[in-house]
């Protein structure tokens, strides 16, 4: 260890004496214009790089970029803030995958609106903690403000609530905390979950979802204790879309075999398929057996503000409890996002009192405090990000991007089904598209497995355009994920074009051995 300097206890008009204080950093008055420095070379840092950046991936492989941070001692920093940031670039924003280029097409990652990126200087630089009205004042306001706002879109009245989170797996868990409780205090005679732990006849308790659930669902199933088998598979149609029948069959066969249901998870959207449940027929089964609706609306709550399609989601109003991802379909940076529920009263199960915190004579008062309401105790301001996008851009234009990329994975259907060298495998509901490659003449399952396998391993190495790969009854696909509002048709022809030269590129790499046995063409 290197000798500090002495620590001095300063008297009196610290500012005025010790310039210490002001080289420490701290952001303040005083140093304002090292502030303002710093952003605006973040800025121009940014802006360079969005009108550099080429394509959303450099394709770097990670034991490439690690031999850059061998050199970065952390005990020494560097001699200003522009050489960090010069650094930055070399280690990360050179090769960092850009969400907001029109050819990024892989997961949930949406390209960001402006004004929430703004928001986000001022979330950090006053850095309220909306945990409890002494720590946040108006931002707790704000925050409720927009649970209200997403309530009323919802549907749901007077008694709704809910609370911001982390993301669509943090509300996941706390749509399976508040179905399990609730179900015990209803169904065993006042038993509480939450003070004396799980009863017995928890180890039979039963989540069912449609196969193509979220895996959150399982995550969450076994943090509480329910073990991650407690969540039942139920069948989906032709369209992926969780069949009622299917969910009433299931629900008789839990009972049959000894277990019991709890709850339901109606996705309007899912993650592979953008499939949404048709929650209006769900919910009247789950009302007459007694089961908590859970709908897990993470990336399907973009429909939320569509002046057009908003009908889709008809009938989410009728569930317990909700997810929003405000980060996947309303422009916003990570992390943003939202659980709901119809009524306020089932977020008891959440609540503590800590006489530091938020003592039982502040909610008496009516002080809110955000944190009897919530899984985390200091939680960052991510309402505001969605709050300034709202009062700048407004709700429509929000809507309107969300259809647009809707349209656009209509058109990219109507493309893939007139091409015969690609297979997909549903029309699109919102903007995903699953599918593969399949030229004609191969055949074998396991080779179209390794080809597709190998395209992806080959798109992600260039970097020229990002796609997803997903697995279905048991075979590998592409999927394009669509969420920029910028991407063209001619993106999408330009990444099938890359798809085919990659596809092709592997086939004759190993067509000596198709000639043979198809089997033995390997990736590597
Ligand atoms: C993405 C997703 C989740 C998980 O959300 P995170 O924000 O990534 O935690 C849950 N459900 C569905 C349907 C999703 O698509």
């Amino acid at each position: 260890m290197s000798m500090g300097k002495r620590v001095e206890v300063i008297d009196d008009a610290p500012w005025g004496r010790s310039q210490d204080w002001i080289d420490s950093g701290l952001l303040n008055g005083r140093n304002a214009a090292d502030f303002a420095s710093a952003v605006g070379q973040v800025t121009q840092t940014l802006l360079g790089r969005f009108d550099q950046v080429q394509q959303p991936f450099s394709g770097v492989l990670p034991a490439e970029l690690a031999t850059a941070f061998e050199a970065v001692g952390l005990d020494q920093p560097l001699a200003s803030f522009e050489a960090a940031l010069d650094e930055l670039e070399k280690l990360y924003l050179h090769d960092a995958v850009y969400f907001h280029h029109p050819r990024y097409m892989a997961h949930l990652n949406c390209p960001i609106a402006y004004p929430a990126v703004a928001a986000e200087l001022i979330t950090a630089a006053v850095n309220s903690s909306v945990d409890t009205w002494d720590q946040s004042a108006g931002a707790t306001l704000i925050e409720q403000h927009l649970i209200d706002w997403t309530a009323r879109r919802i549907g749901f009245d007077a008694r709704a609530d809910g609370v911001f989170t982390s993301g669509g797996t943090q509300s996941n868990l706390m749509a399976l905390l508040l179905a399990r409780d609730h179900y015990s205090l209803v169904r065993l005679d006042g038993y509480s979950i939450q003070k004396q732990g799980l009863p017995a006849e928890a180890a039979r308790f039963r989540i069912l979802a449609s196969r193509i659930a979220h895996f959150s669902l399982q995550k969450a199933a076994s943090v509480l204790g329910l073990g991650a088998d407690a969540v039942v598979p139920v069948d989906c149609d032709a369209d992926y879309r969780m069949s009622p029948v299917a969910l009433t069959n299931a629900i008789d066969q839990c009972r049959r075999t000894g277990h019991t249901p709890i709850a339901v998870v109606a996705t309007l959207g899912s993650t592979d398929f953008g499939s949404i449940d048709p929650i209006a027929e769900l919910a009247p089964i789950c009302r007459q057996a007694g089961l908590w609706l859970h709908a897990d609306a993470a990336y399907g709550c973009g429909l939320l503000v569509s002046p057009n399609c908003r009908e889709r989601l008809a009938g989410i109003e009728q569930a317990d409890s909700v997810t929003v991802d405000f980060h996947k379909s309303f422009l916003q940076p990570v992390s943003c996002s939202a659980f709901m529920v119809k009524d306020r009263d089932h977020l008891s199960c959440l609540t503590y009192h800590a006489d530091y915190l938020n003592p039982r004579s502040q909610t008496q008062e009516k002080t809110p405090n955000l944190v009897c309401k919530s899984l985390q105790t200091t939680r960052r301001f991510d309402a505001l990000k969605l709050w300034m996008t709202l009062r700048v851009l407004g709700p429509d234009k929000l809507g309107e991007a969300f259809e647009q990329v809707m349209a656009l994975a209509q058109a990219a259907h109507t493309l893939l089904t007139q091409d015969a060298d690609f297979e997909v495998l549903h029309r699109p509901e919102l903007s995903t598209l699953v599918f593969r490659y399949r030229p004609a003449g191969v055949t074998d399952p396991a080779l179209l497995d390794e080809l597709n396998a190998a395209i992806r391993k080959a798109l992600m190495r260039d970097g020229r355009a990002l796609v997803a790969a997903t697995r279905e009854a048991g075979r590998s696909y592409l999927k394009f994920t669509l969420l920029n509002p910028a991407t063209t048709l001619t993106d999408i022809r330009a990444v099938l074009s890359a798809l085919r030269t990659h596809g092709q590129a592997f086939l004759d790499a190993c067509s000596p051995a198709l000639q043979g046995d198809a089997r033995i063409c390997g990736v590597n």
